[in-house]
């Protein structure tokens, strides 16, 4: 390997930053070219792509974000635009491609490597939902921002003794829901990996917190479990009490990575250049029972992702009422 190329795709995550500046100053230590791709796949057909040298990533590591922007490309789906993307490549001199991006984008990484360019994917998603890996990319900083949220909108909603419904993200995984339930206590979680949701059931649990004495009402709802907003005024036909809807939304897929995002991110963005050096392809970093580690790319889409039961059990059992 000469030259490595990086590129960021699908939806942003705080701690890409991090890892883009792993990757190249780790990648010209070994003595490396680094190029970046700018906008994901879309960026690459439009050769979109600049030399990066160490100065080129110097105090990108707090802020969120991808400096190298990130798309989603239709083109790319194609066979065609993947053999252009990979003409590309090597018109630039890449002979080694790290991904940072979600299941979609390793799927093109997996078209490219069959196409000779050696790839590594590197998991960057708030929303956990990479079945291989116990960690991803943004979910520690995305979390966090949530809670934090969370915990103002319930002061607010204590003081008036309303109910809220609060939506957070996570697209088709119940991760950041399932966290903010254990931290900040909820009455009610709907997350996707449970279809079991009975609204009657939460509106009958609502009714009797409030004859056993409780003030406010909290359900945390995960994206696409339904309309937050449709809900809220179910609730409150249905039980008297104020009801309101607050969608968290993009407010956690942006700010300042926490530490844990940033050493971790590094440490992927350094153990992808070291398998790129070593000669690896079709690859994904993962960390699996407290480990750094990788798979095979096809490996690990075949790999389903659950919910931590354990986790789940235990957010339920702490309900106070
Ligand atoms: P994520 O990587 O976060 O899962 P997407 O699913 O939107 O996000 O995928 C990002 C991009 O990866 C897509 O816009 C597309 O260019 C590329 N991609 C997704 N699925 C495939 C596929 N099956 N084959 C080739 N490229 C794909």
């Amino acid at each position: 390997i000469n030259t490595i190329g990086v590129l960021t795709s699908g939806g942003d995550a705080p701690g890409m930053n991090a890892a883009i500046r792993a990757i190249v100053r780790t990648a010209i230590a070994s003595g490396l070219n680094v190029k970046g791709i700018m906008r994901g796949y879309a960026g690459l057909l439009n050769e979109e792509i600049i030399d990066m040298d160490k100065q080129s990533v110097s105090e990108i590591m707090r802020r969120g974000g991808t400096i190298l922007y990130t798309a989603r490309c239709k083109e790319f789906m194609t066979e065609e635009g993947q053999q252009k993307a990979a003409e590309i490549l090597k018109k630039h001199g890449i002979d080694g491609l790290i991904v940072i991006g979600g299941d979609g984008s390793f799927r093109g990484a997996q078209k490219l490597s069959a196409l000779g360019i050696n790839t590594i994917g590197i998991p960057g998603t708030i929303d956990l939902d990479i079945a291989c890996t116990d960690y991803t990319i943004g979910f520690d900083t995305a979390v966090n921002t949530a809670v934090e949220a969370i915990d103002k909108i319930k002061d607010t909603s204590m003081s008036h003794e309303r109910c809220s419904i609060i939506e957070v993200m996570g697209r088709n995984a119940g991760y950041i829901a399932l966290w903010c339930e254990i931290a900040n206590g909820a009455d009610g979680i709907l997350i996707p990996e449970k279809e079991q949701f009975d609204e009657q059931d939460l509106i009958e649990t609502i009714l009797s917190n409030r004859l056993k004495g409780k003030k406010h009402h909290v359900v945390i709802n995960a994206e696409g479990i339904g309309d937050s907003n449709r809900l809220a005024k179910r609730i409150e036909t249905a039980t008297g009490i104020e009801t309101r809807a607050t969608i968290l939304g993009h407010i956690q897929r942006g700010g300042s990575p926490t530490a844990k995002d940033r050493v971790y991110a590094s440490t992927m963005g350094a153990y992808a250049v070291d398998l790129l050096s070593g000669g690896a392809t079709n690859r994904v970093i993962a960390y699996k029972a407290g480990q750094f580690t990788d798979f095979d790319i096809d490996e690990a889409l075949a790999m389903k992702k659950t919910i931590d039961e354990y986790q789940f059990l235990i957010s339920r059992l702490m309900v106070m009422y």
